[in-house]
């Protein structure tokens, strides 16, 4: 195989992380076994003392694995990735390897709901402290550091209310007071945005949204950007258990594929129906990076291939109105999850961030009015139309 690493984005999401097998499969094949036999017991004893490379378990290491592995890393620009059972494997591994007891994190407010409730349900009774601000406010963000800050854990576009964070600023910030920069880069996926590029230091993914794309399995990974992030980060994740299945990175790697594809149908959907959801009567706001009327459209365009394709939207008549409209959608699934295929609507307040305390939610602006909005690869006349039906309703 050619060195994929020259290769450009759209040949990456084809062919990095191939390797040969014995049969020529075109496709990366399942390796799906557990464990892996030593060819005598010198082998197996040079494989643990790390003499020589091979895999010995599935926990630690698998082709299937690896070869996804190989290729995210790849497509961020990092040095190594690391494959988790679900995005939240990856973030928890995230701060069980950077926060010991009597450490400080600083978090985007709005971050996905359960990367913040996590912290009150668990984190805090190992003494780890924390505090949510809004990140995309740099002089708030530099004034919120203390000598025991170890990590910034930043998302942008933030989950649910579309803000975005400046993360060349944010990094070289958090870099001055030695603070690791990871960021959650779900909701663009290396195609819209780099974070290791712009100088974070691990990228985060729920692979369930865009890397899947097909909202058929459940995954998430750690990109980081060099060795000395990495070999930690790595040896976390085998001690906390939290790898994926090799059947699980199969199906990612052929979701995957269409990556670029899936996003720029998406996209193009997502601007025109945030430009519809505009200009209608019964709606009172629109957030959604590539409108005019976006606050940061410049940092978006900045740091941004693309703006995406979730819209967050208020509707006249407050969280009543929005339920007529979730009631009566046909095409858009009401669901939670993001970035696959078909359209998903649902409410944020009392789904995906309902175990967020009511107080810090409105804090970090998830008011009861907002409705999130991601754009599938429909024809859009339809996902319009269909929206179109379920405001006359109201
Ligand atoms: C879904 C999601 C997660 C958690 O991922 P799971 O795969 O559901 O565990 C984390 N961050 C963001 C932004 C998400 O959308």
């Amino acid at each position: 195989m050619k060195n994929t690493r020259e290769l450009n984005f759209d040949s990456k999401l084809i062919h990095s992380g191939d390797f040969e097998d014995a049969f020529g499969s075109a496709v990366t094949p399942i390796y799906q076994t557990s464990t892996f036999s030593f060819k005598n017991a010198q082998h197996g004893a040079d494989l643990f003392a790390g003499k020589e490379e091979g895999y010995i378990y599935t926990r630690i290491g698998n082709p299937t694995i690896n070869a996804l592995e190989n290729k995210l890393a790849e497509l961020e620009n990092g040095f190594g990735g690391i494959a988790l059972a679900s995005g939240m494997a990856a973030v928890s591994t995230v701060y069980m390897n950077f926060l010991a007891k009597g450490d400080h994190m600083i978090s985007t407010a709005a971050v996905y709901g359960p990367s913040r409730a996590i912290m009150d349900s668990h984190f805090k009774k190992f003494g780890v402290e924390y505090t949510y601000i809004d990140t995309s406010n740099l002089e708030l963000l530099e004034k919120s550091i203390q000598p025991n800050t170890k990590l910034l854990y930043l998302e942008t576009p933030s989950n649910p209310t579309i803000q975005l964070t400046d993360i060349k600023r944010a990094s070289e910030i958090a870099h001055k007071h030695d603070i690791i920069v990871v960021v959650d880069n779900t909701f663009c996926s290396p195609y819209l945005q780099k974070p290791l590029d712009l100088g974070a230091d691990v990228a985060l993914h729920s692979l369930t949204k865009f890397i899947n794309g097909h909202a058929d399995i459940v995954g998430g990974a750690l990109i980081a950007k060099d060795e000395k992030v990495y070999k930690p980060l790595r040896k976390t994740m085998t001690y906390m258990g939290g790898n994926m299945d090799p059947h699980q990175a199969y199906m990612v790697i052929r979701g995957v594929k269409t990556l670029s594809l899936r996003i720029d149908r998406a996209q193009e959907n997502a601007a025109k129906v945030a430009d519809y959801l505009e200009a209608h009567d019964k709606i009172s706001w629109v957030k959604y990076p590539g409108l005019k009327s976006f606050p940061q459209h410049e940092l978006a365009k900045e740091q941004m291939n693309g703006f995406g394709s979730m819209i967050s939207f208020g509707v006249k008549g407050g969280y009543k109105a929005g339920q007529i409209v979730m009631d009566n959608v046909s095409l858009c699934t009401l669901a939670v999850s993001l970035g696959g295929v078909e359209t998903l609507i649902q409410h944020p307040a009392s789904m995906t961030h309902a175990a967020v305390p009511k107080d810090d939610k409105l804090a970090a602006g998830i008011t009861d009015d907002l409705v999130r909005f991601s754009a599938g690869i429909e024809d859009v006349q339809d996902i319009i139309n269909d929206i179109d039906n379920a405001l006359a309703k109201i």
